[in-house]
């Protein structure tokens, strides 16, 4: 249920109602607009007694919300969150766009990512070090090694990091050298690890599952925002179809569609959404042209040597033609990069 007070509702009606609503064990989330203040009830609403509330000072209207995700959903929140990540916002009028390695393989071809996607525009800095491979003979990332490569790269070019976190437990570690923890499409569902995340201060990438809806995504998202942590950037990376000429099916409707139901940043992966390089930039413009808030890009310096997904990476050349060409269709839609 949402509760929408009259404009200039007080302070002390607004804390009648939230009062109301704990009494039956319920958790008010109060956004306060500039024109009118809108309380959301968490719980069990079933307890809580609508026609009364409407009755009470200060009061304009009550809807029931049916959506399972409440704290995600644009019903509490209409506004568009901004997820600060270490001075980059994301979900605001600049395109983010993240790019780098699968994995980290060495300092060399880190640094020399680093300064490729930073010149090239790229406004974050991306690289697994604990990797979740299919295989367990696949390389699985340098660990620790790799995070500290990761903060140097940090340190030199200026350019925030995102990594992977696959365990709660790695919560800690990663968080001291990442400004941005990715949970991988394989975690969406890992709900320790939602819960965990939600805990701890660090933004969140989340990716959608391979195989999950767009409510399974939201509802994932749901469970970081519920313990605690609003700062979540959602991220379509293609779906399992029956097609097999790409890796996955990069789904589009998800971007419009999530934006309009949540007020969640939404990006775009067109690497793993497609498994081909050279699909990568048309998607990119495609996923721009959609309204997301940003791309999360696979860059390496030679894909041919790469230990983990080089055939769907961008060369540092291609990866700044990519650049070039997005950005007028983020100038046409009044964004810029
Ligand atoms: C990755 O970003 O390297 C990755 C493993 O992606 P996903 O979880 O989307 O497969
Ligand atoms: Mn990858």
């Amino acid at each position: 249920m949402i509760i929408i007070m009259k404009h200039g509702a007080t302070t002390e009606q607004v804390g009648n109602i939230t009062q109301y609503i704990e009494r039956w064990g319920c958790k008010p989330h109060i956004s306060a607009g500039a024109e009118t203040t809108i309380i959301g009830v968490i719980g069990d609403v079933r307890r809580v007694d609508r026609d009364q509330i409407a009755l009470m000072d200060g009061v304009e209207s009550t809807v029931r919300i049916l959506r399972p995700y409440k704290l995600v959903g644009r019903d509490f929140h209409p506004m568009d969150t901004l997820v600060n990540v270490n001075g980059v916002v994301v979900g605001g009028e600049k395109i983010v766009v993240m790019a780098g390695p699968c994995a980290v393989e060495s300092r060399e071809q880190l640094i020399e990512t680093a300064w490729a996607v930073k010149n090239a525009g790229a406004s974050m800095l991306r690289g697994g070090a604990y990797k979740p491979r299919s295989s367990p003979y696949s390389f699985q990332g340098l660990g620790e090694d790799g995070l500290k490569i990761m903060a140097e790269a940090r340190d030199l070019t200026g350019l925030p990091v995102v990594t992977e976190v696959m365990d709660p437990q790695m919560i800690p570690l990663i968080s001291d050298y990442a400004d941005l923890l990715q949970v991988g499409a394989r975690n969406m569902q890992n709900f320790a690890l939602l819960a965990a995340l939600g805990k701890n201060n660090r933004p969140v990438l989340l990716k959608r599952g391979m195989m999950s809806s767009i409510e399974e995504l939201l509802m994932a998202a749901e469970y970081i925002l519920a313990n605690g942590n609003d700062q979540v950037i959602l991220c379509e990376r293609g779906i399992r179809t029956f097609e097999t000429y790409t890796r996955n099916t990069l789904d589009i409707n998800a971007v419009p569609l999530v934006k309009q139901l949540s007020h969640l940043p939404m990006i775009v992966d067109p690497s793993h959404a497609t498994g081909k390089w050279e699909l990568v930039e048309p998607t990119s413009r495609a996923a721009v042209a959609a309204g997301a808030d940003g791309l999360i890009v696979e860059v390496h310096p030679r894909p041919e040597e790469a230990l983990s997904d080089g055939a769907q990476s961008l060369k540092p050349d291609r990866f700044a033609q990519l650049m070039r060409n997005i950005q007028p269709i983020a100038a046409a839609l009044g964004r810029s990069l």
